[in-house]
């Protein structure tokens, strides 16, 4: 966003209005925090506002404030499909490509309302009039922040705004640690802790509500079903719809697998493959300069950023795997790299 169009959208959320905060498929921490966080922001200035998902997210994303008020598409689509066709802003958070919600993305783009980017993936799609658009920032969170600041409305920062984006910022910088941490994340993450964020009890919502089911699941996939290809750098996992039955699978269970092949030393590149209804989900992580970003959208129909990305396949799950582990060797030069 310019000056001229900060301008512009400050005057626009000057009077109240009817809003509507969309959030990618499968929410994440950053996708729930950023849509919550930018929710308590907007609430504060007397616009009516409504948090639609494309379908459910993890239960240990449920408690941040507002959630109550969330509407998932999925189960209740006529009332979600109203709040759209009233809507007069529309704010696309942590995706930027109407792929990425789904039959939510039909409605939103026959709307006629205002449409706003904030994002950090690569590569964003044309379909708003106004973009924060920064594949620098550490999270969508970080970019909620931002725009907060660039409104003039760092006053209104609370503890429900905090809480909710000093999530975002945790999870999308795997508690920061990723390279993507830089000085103006810890900057922010103080702001948020002055406002409230209460740091040391998020913490312990999001990675200490373990079921002994998930911890059960996670020591099959690490006993059971890591596959590691050393002279490529690689490991991966894979579980079919039969193995998460066994271990009654809930969403969210599965959620990091991914980042124990990439613990691995010397592994620079990671995959996770998951059954779900009918079609693999894939995820991709990596370290250095492989970029997954690329590797998703090339092979697996998905995308993401250059060192965690995702996608998914339609073959059967050994099809899959097949064409994964005959693509990888075409990548070795770039993988084996010093
Ligand atoms: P995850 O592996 O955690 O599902 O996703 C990792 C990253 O890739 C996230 O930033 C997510 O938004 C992105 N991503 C995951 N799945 C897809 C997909 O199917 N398409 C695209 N474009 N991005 C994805
Ligand atoms: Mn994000």
């Amino acid at each position: 966003m310019n000056a001229k169009q900060v301008k512009e959208v400050k005057s626009l959320l000057a009077k109240p209005k009817h809003i509507v905060i969309v959030t990618h498929w499968s929410p994440d921490g950053d996708a729930m925090g950023s849509s919550l966080g930018l929710y308590n922001y907007l609430i504060q200035k007397d616009h009516k506002v409504t948090v639609i998902t494309p379908n459910d997210y993890p239960a240990f994303l449920s408690w941040m404030p507002g959630d109550k008020k969330v509407i998932d598409f999925s189960k209740k689509t006529a009332a979600a499909k109203k709040h759209v066709a009233q809507a007069e802003l529309i704010f696309c958070l942590d995706f930027n490509s109407l792929k990425r919600i789904d039959k939510l993305g039909d409605e939103v783009a026959k709307s006629k309302a205002i449409k706003f980017i904030i994002d950090h993936h690569l590569q964003p799609e044309d379909f708003a009039k106004y973009m924060l658009h920064n594949v620098g920032a550490c999270s969508t969170c970080e970019l909620i922040y931002e725009f907060i600041s660039l409104m003039g409305d760092k006053k209104l920062l609370n503890k429900d705004i905090a809480n909710c984006l000093y999530t975002g910022i945790m999870t999308d910088t795997g508690s920061f640690r990723f390279p993507s941490t830089t000085t103006k994340t810890h900057a922010i993450i103080a702001d948020l802790m002055k406002a409230g964020a209460e740091n040391s009890e998020i913490h312990n919502r999001i990675y200490d509500g373990n079921t002994v089911d998930k911890i059960k699941l996670l020591g099959y996939c690490l006993g059971e079903k890591l596959t590691v290809m050393k002279e490529l750098n690689t490991a991966y996992f894979s579980l079919t719809d039969k193995e998460l039955k066994k271990f009654n699978y809930k969403k969210g269970d599965t959620e990091g697998v991914v980042n124990y092949a990439l613990s691995i030393e010397g592994i620079k590149f990671a995959a996770f493959f998951v059954e779900r209804d009918g079609i693999i989900k894939t995820s991709f992580r990596s370290k250095g300069s492989f970029n997954v970003n690329l590797f998703a959208r090339a092979h697996f129909e998905g995308g993401g950023h250059a060192n965690a990305a995702g996608g998914m396949s339609p073959l059967s799950m050994k099809d899959t795997l097949k064409k994964f582990v005959s693509i990888v060797p075409t990548y070795k030069k770039e993988l084996t790299k010093k």
